[in-house]
């Protein structure tokens, strides 16, 4: 099959890009944006869809005896087929639950596992670099059971120490550790967590493995059932998908232990005034009317996602911007660099060692170049490195030399526009 090329060709079928370019007297200024690791930009294909849905295909689902309804609770179901099949052809479809995001698929296991699994004596295991969502509802499922939460920690600060320490790992998962989580891949630093090696320890003590892949969804193989994940998350809107929609993919023996989140309409297969029974999953976790549009919506981005050529190739191409970044980077003399530099990082965080992150993208903006400063909601990992802030440039199928070539200008030469 004949598949599309990457970087500027591409940005044809994304209007974001036309409609943000800058026109000037002078000069036509094309939007760059480095921020996909935030939110990616969406493809015509998905915005058509959501479209054409909207205006004519649109009603509940699960609900209406009518042809309209059946119809659409057909396009919403074949969504969780579609995204079995990406996750590998293996994978049972009714252990797909529809959430509204990564962070909503991971305080559903917190919250969940917290009433069924943990106990007062239990250890729950991830790394001290993690986003925010997949640190905080543990945090709290911590406090509630009064369990012990421990982190692993980076070997160093920069360079190749910005690996985990897979010794403290294997330290710290013992047989009381009931749950293992991590990120595929950084949402800061941008490197690959040592998932085989966290897994197998996992695994040696019948710990329950999560993964979030809200970064890696788009660019690496996401088949970790077969490595022997528990669960899996991700977002809709960094996969070229629309927002209000996320995954939570369960295997069949979590998904049945795992109690429902909320409680309504459409879980339950039957209520009284003393109780009620659920639906098997994975109704039982889709409490009220779920994100039917969304969900059309991801379908959609599947669809078109499939048309590029495979996630190997999208790792290369986006990996191989973010080194061009670093070289350029390592030119200037007061950029620091955050990153592992293995070459297969697709983002790169650095700062400037006397103008502010925020002062530094806010320059970039003028030059109509999107890129976030901050703490990237990884407090714990701010800390460690260091620094309050953080500039990040994130590669996506969209972006090309040119991306990486105006930022290092402009970064490298800091001047504002009039
Ligand atoms: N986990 C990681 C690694 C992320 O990068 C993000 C978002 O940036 C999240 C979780 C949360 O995703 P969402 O805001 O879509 O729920």
């Amino acid at each position: 099959m004949l598949t599309k090329q990457l970087g500027k060709k591409l940005r044809k079928e994304f209007p974001v890009f036309d409609y943000n370019a800058r026109h000037t007297k002078d000069e036509i200024r094309p939007f760059h944006y480095l921020d996909s690791a935030a939110s990616a930009q969406k493809p015509s294909a998905v915005i058509d869809a959501l479209h054409s849905f909207i205006e004519h295909k649109y009603a509940t689902v699960h609900r209406g005896a009518y042809a309209l309804s059946a119809q659409s609770t057909v396009m919403y179901e074949s969504t969780r087929h579609e995204v079995a099949k990406f996750l590998g052809s293996s994978f049972d479809s009714s252990h797909i639950v529809f959430t509204k995001g990564t962070t909503e698929s991971l305080n559903m296991l917190a919250s969940g596992l917290s009433e069924t699994v943990l106990t007062k004596s239990s250890r729950i295991v991830l790394p001290m670099s993690e986003h925010h969502s997949n640190l905080v509802p543990w945090q709290q499922a911590a406090l509630k059971k009064d369990c012990e939460l421990a982190y692993i920690h980076l070997n160093g600060k920069q360079g190749d120490g910005l690996a985990l320490n897979l010794n403290e790992a294997s330290k710290l998962i013992t047989k009381n550790t009931k749950v293992v989580t991590f990120s595929h891949m950084g949402n800061v630093l941008g490197q690959i967590n040592p998932i085989e090696e966290l897994i197998s320890l996992a695994k040696a003590v019948n710990a329950i493995v999560i993964i979030d892949c809200a970064q890696s969804i788009t660019c690496l193989n996401q088949n970790l059932f077969a490595l022997g994940a528990d669960a899996i998350a991700f977002s809709g809107h960094k996969f070229y998908g629309p927002t209000g929609i996320g995954v939570l993919a369960l295997t069949k023996s979590l998904a049945e232990i795992l109690p429902p989140f909320m409680f309504g309409g459409g879980m339950v297969s039957a209520v009284s005034e003393e109780g009620a029974n659920w639906v098997d999953p994975p109704h039982k976790f889709e409490a009220g009317t779920p994100p039917i549009t969304e969900a059309i919506g991801l379908s959609a981005a599947i669809n078109w996602y499939n048309t590029l050529g495979g996630q190997e190739k999208i790792h290369n191409h986006c990996s191989k911007l973010a080194s061009q970044f670093i070289t350029g980077l390592k030119k200037i003399k007061e950029i620091e660099i955050f990153s592992p530099e293995s070459g297969r990082e697709t983002l790169v965080s650095f700062r400037h060692k006397t103008i502010h992150s925020h002062d530094l993208t806010t320059i970039l903006d003028a030059h109509n170049i999107a890129l976030r400063s901050g703490h990237h909601c990884a407090w714990p990992l701010i800390h460690h490195l260091g620094v309050d802030a953080l500039c990040r440039a994130s590669f996506g199928v969209y972006n090309d030399e040119d991306d990486v070539e105006s930022s290092l200008e402009v970064i490298k030469n800091h001047r504002f526009l009039n």
